[in-house]
């Protein structure tokens, strides 16, 4: 056997490129427009992709073909397909065309943005993208933005500004040993996950973060935050933070911001908006309410890889004390001082991480694309479509919505009629019946393939979401996910009848 002749040195040459990329691009080309002919959820087990591949690299280099191959045969098969327009789990996000083609050039300029420097253009878009971002969103110049990957390190670097403002000398002289006060956060019952992250993160430990009861409509109570501020100054407790949510996650409620920022204002403690995934609604004009005291905030995150049709992943984080994120993250080494110093503005200085990909181009090319009319009507379209769907919910009589419906997510469960109020019943794993019906409902529904939908809980009882946010998903989508769920609640009834 002849062994294969040796590649050159360097990369890829650019006749191979040309030729796989081309057939890439058609590839993408396809699988965007017909994400439908997948089933959304993978049908297989865990293990089963890291069994169908090798556990060492291979020794030689092998031609792109072999790669592509694999790449339909082992990786295609494990995909969860976010780009189905029956998605409609979690949040449904969507990887625009122009948003793809813009990572396709981001990847391929490689630019590290750390410095102004390294990467004037991606500074720059950054800054201009963002100052546009903030302007539909109707908040004032004084925020300066910047683009982080995720709404966690988008709330972190928030709440770590907040605490660099409310305990002098942190960042010299740290938390332990000090004479300090506990330190406390603020957020209500329904806030994320990642804000007690940032909280544990931040030294300032689980007990850190108080949770405010929320009203019917799952939102933050006011009058019990500035108790709960007011009885831990009293105690000696420090407040540091209020995050108030713009759209939650399970419900999309909205927390009464303007009553928090009176009291944050009157406690001089840091107002933090968590507006990931519902500020891109700001922009529509029937929902613009919704962001109605954000502009007294001192941080805002929003998260265009939600719902602004941006691939994953770019979180914009808005502040009008950028200072206080430099002070906390700001330092210079001497292989990295510039002579631009102090006179254009280097990303690293904002942040944990030195190094930065290029994401600003992502939402330049989808805002140019979609331009802010089409942006405002396509949420208010996915808006139509959720109050559509909660229509039919609330027409239905074996079903029952479970929360209002102020954005594109509808909160309900299957509670047939013929089972009466809240069967009392609780099954072996503590569920009550109606929780064993939904997550049995949602299992069969998922496992068509054609939709997939989420689940929460709302005051202890099973909830399934319907989540719209995807580009592609139209009315139709919608429908068939309604008419799924009938069908398969018919059966599961009608299966329960024949045993009993
Ligand atoms: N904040 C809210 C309200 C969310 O719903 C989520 C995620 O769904 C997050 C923050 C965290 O987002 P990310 O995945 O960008 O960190």
């Amino acid at each position: 056997m002849t062994a294969a002749p040796e590649r050159p040195l360097g990369d890829m040459d650019p006749v191979t490129f040309r030729r796989a990329g081309h057939e890439l691009v058609e590839w993408v080309a396809q699988y965007l427009a017909e994400s439908d002919h997948y089933p959304i959820l993978p049908r297989l087990r865990p293990g089963e992709i890291r069994a169908a591949l090798p556990d060492e690299a291979p020794e030689e280099g092998e031609p792109i073909e072999a790669i592509l191959a694999d790449f339909e045969r082992a990786i295609v098969p494990g995909l969860t397909h976010w780009n189905h327009p029956g998605f409609f789990g979690y949040f449904a996000i969507s990887a625009s065309g122009p948003g793809v083609l813009a990572e396709l050039l981001a990847a391929a300029l490689n630019q590290q943005a750390m410095l102004w420097r390294t990467s004037p253009a991606a500074t720059e878009l950054e800054e201009v993208v963002l100052g546009w971002l903030r302007s539909l969103l109707r908040l004032p110049p004084v925020f300066e933005g910047v683009i982080y990957d995720t709404a966690s390190i988008s709330s972190l670097h928030a709440l770590a500004a907040a605490r660099e403002a409310s305990v002098p000398e942190i960042r010299v002289r740290g938390l332990p040993g000090r004479d300090l006060p506990p330190l406390r956060v603020y957020c209500s019952e329904e806030a994320h996950s990642s804000i007690d992250k940032a909280v544990m993160l931040l030294g300032l430990g689980q007990n850190g973060l108080l949770r405010i009861p929320v009203d019917a409509a799952f939102r933050m109570r006011p009058e019990a935050l500035a108790d709960a501020v007011r009885a831990d100054r009293a105690r000696g407790v420090r407040p540091v933070a209020v995050v108030a949510t713009v759209g939650t996650t399970s419900t999309t409620s909205v927390d009464p911001v303007p009553a928090v920022a009176d009291i944050c204002e009157a406690e001089r403690v840091w107002l933090h908006i968590d507006a990931a995934y519902g500020g891109p609604a700001a922009m529509v004009p029937d929902c613009e309410w919704i962001f109605d005291g954000v502009a007294r905030a001192d941080s805002v995150v929003v998260n265009p890889h939600k719902w602004l049709f941006t691939p994953f992943d770019l979180s914009a984080c808005y502040c009008r004390r950028m200072d206080a994120v430099r002070a906390a993250f700001a330092l210079t080494p001497d292989y990295l001082q510039t002579r631009e110093h102090g006179a254009a503005r280097n990303l690293m200085d904002t942040g944990i991480q030195l190094g930065r990909r290029f994401r600003a181009l992502k939402l330049w090319f989808v805002l140019r694309y979609f331009g802010a009319a089409g942006v405002r009507r396509r949420l208010a379209d996915h808006i139509q479509l959720a109050r559509r769907f909660a229509a039919w919910v609330d027409a239905d009589p074996d079903f029952e919505r479970l929360a209002p419906v102020p954005l594109s997510v509808v909160c309900f469960r299957a509670h047939p009629r013929a089972l009466g109020d809240e069967p009392r019943r609780i099954d072996s794993d503590g569920d009550s019946v109606l929780d064993a019906l939904n997550t049995e409902l949602l299992d069969r529904v998922n496992a068509s393939g054609e939709v997939f939908l989420s689940h929460t809980r709302i005051g202890n009882r099973v909830a399934l979401r319907l989540a719209i946010g995807h580009l592609r998903t139209t009315e139709v989508h919608v429908a068939r996910a309604w008419v799924l769920l009938r069908a398969a609640l018919h059966e599961l009834l009608t299966c329960q009848n024949d045993l009993a």
